[in-house]
Formats: C-alpha cells, sequence, structure tokens
C-alpha cells in the first residue's frame, strides 16, 4: 500500500543520510567547545529533531535553550516579517551561544535573531544549520556548521513543515508537483 507521506513527499535526504552528517557535525562542534559552557538555541519549530539528535552526538556538558521564531504565516514564501513567539527561559549573557536552526533560506529570520542575541551579550554566538539555500539568500549569513547546501526546493520533514504539517516525517524530503 502507498502512504500518504509517499504520495506527498519526494525523499531528499533519509534518515541515515541525516544522522550520519549529524554524527560528524557533532563531532566537530565537541572538538570546537571544549572547555567552554555551551548552550545550544533551537530556534522554534523547525529545528525540535535536528537539536535533540545533535545534542546527543557532542559529547559536553551542554544546555539547551528555545527560541520561537516566525517569519511564514503558511504557505511557501517568507513574508519578511520576523516574530519572537517564545523566548529562552536562561539569560544568554556570557554563555557561548551555537544556534540551531533548519534552514536558512533569505536569511532574513537569521539575520533578525542575530542581531537579537547580540543585544543579550552572550561570551559567543555561532550558526549550525541542517539545510542551507544559497540561490535564495537575500542576505549574506555565515554559516558555521552546515548539514547540507540545497537547491531552490521547498522542503518538508524532520521538523520542516507545509503549513504546520509534515514535520513528523523522520527524513527530509520535496513536496512532489501538484501536491501542494
Ligand atoms: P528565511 O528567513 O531564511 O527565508 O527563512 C527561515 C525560515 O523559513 C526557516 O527557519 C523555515 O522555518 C522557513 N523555510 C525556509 N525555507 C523552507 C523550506 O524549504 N521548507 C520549509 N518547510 N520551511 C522553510
Amino acid at each position: 500500500m502507498i502512504t500518504f507521506h509517499e504520495k506527498t513527499v519526494d525523499v531528499l535526504y533519509e534518515e541515515k543520510t541525516l544522522q550520519a552528517r549529524i554524527a560528524e557535525l557533532g563531532a566537530q562542534i565537541t572538538r570546537d567547545y571544549q572547555g567552554k559552557d555551551l548552550t545550544l538555541l533551537c530556534v522554534l519549530k523547525g529545528s525540535i529533531f535536528f537539536v535533540t539528535d545533535l545534542a546527543r552526538a557532542i559529547d559536553l556538558p551542554l544546555t539547551i535553550e528555545f527560541l520561537g521564531a516566525s517569519s511564514y504565516h503558511g504557505g511557501t514564501e517568507s513574508s519578511g516579517e520576523v516574530r519572537i513567539t517564545t523566548d529562552v527561559s536562561t539569560p544568554l549573557k556570557d554563555r557561548h551561544v551555537l544556534v540551531v536552526e533548519d534552514i536558512i533560506d533569505t536569511g532574513l529570520t537569521m539575520k533578525f535573531l542575530l542581531g537579537n542575541l547580540a543585544a543579550r551579550h552572550p561570551a559567543s554566538v555561532k550558526l549550525c544549520s541542517l539545510l542551507a539555500k544559497p540561490s535564495r539568500a537575500k542576505v549574506q549569513i555565515d554559516i558555521d556548521y552546515t548539514g547540507f547546501v540545497i537547491d531552490d526546493h521547498f522542503v518538508v520533514g524532520y521538523g520542516l513543515d507545509y503549513e504546520e504539517r509534515l514535520r513528523n516525517l523522520p527524513f527530509i524530503g520535496v513536496m512532489k508537483p501538484g501536491a501542494i
């Protein structure tokens, strides 16, 4: 029987490919943050699965915080408007903050967030994004740790949504033509 997911989405990165890359990122972050007090700052909601897997791939005594940012109002186009919908539970002052994001598309959301974070005086801020779509960039964002660079596709799954659905796919896929 063809599942709903198979009818809707073509697989781009299957679960084991994601996990293998996350293990590599975790090992690199573990080396880079030796002796530092690391806070993973998960940008909600798209990074929820990524941050839990990444955190377990990092061999350091880190903390995890959540920041809700909304730049999409459904559909597949950025509104350009960014709002903080949920804030962190502990001050980020003097922390080594690693922002964990699902995807950098136009870069507008991250530009806003990095400006907002700088005002909180962390010891350092770096960025880890599972996906990057450089062909869509409207502003330059330096990504310190990138999982995969992708072409201009609207992707879903592993935290990424289409109108709040499909986040629970264990893989990352591309909506089939006509499925939207
Ligand atoms: P940006 O501000 O860089 O254009 O977009 C940032 C946010 O838009 C991402 O964190 C993500 O929530 C959403 N987004 C951008 N591209 C995609 C995509 O291909 N698929 C999905 N599901 N969300 C996307």
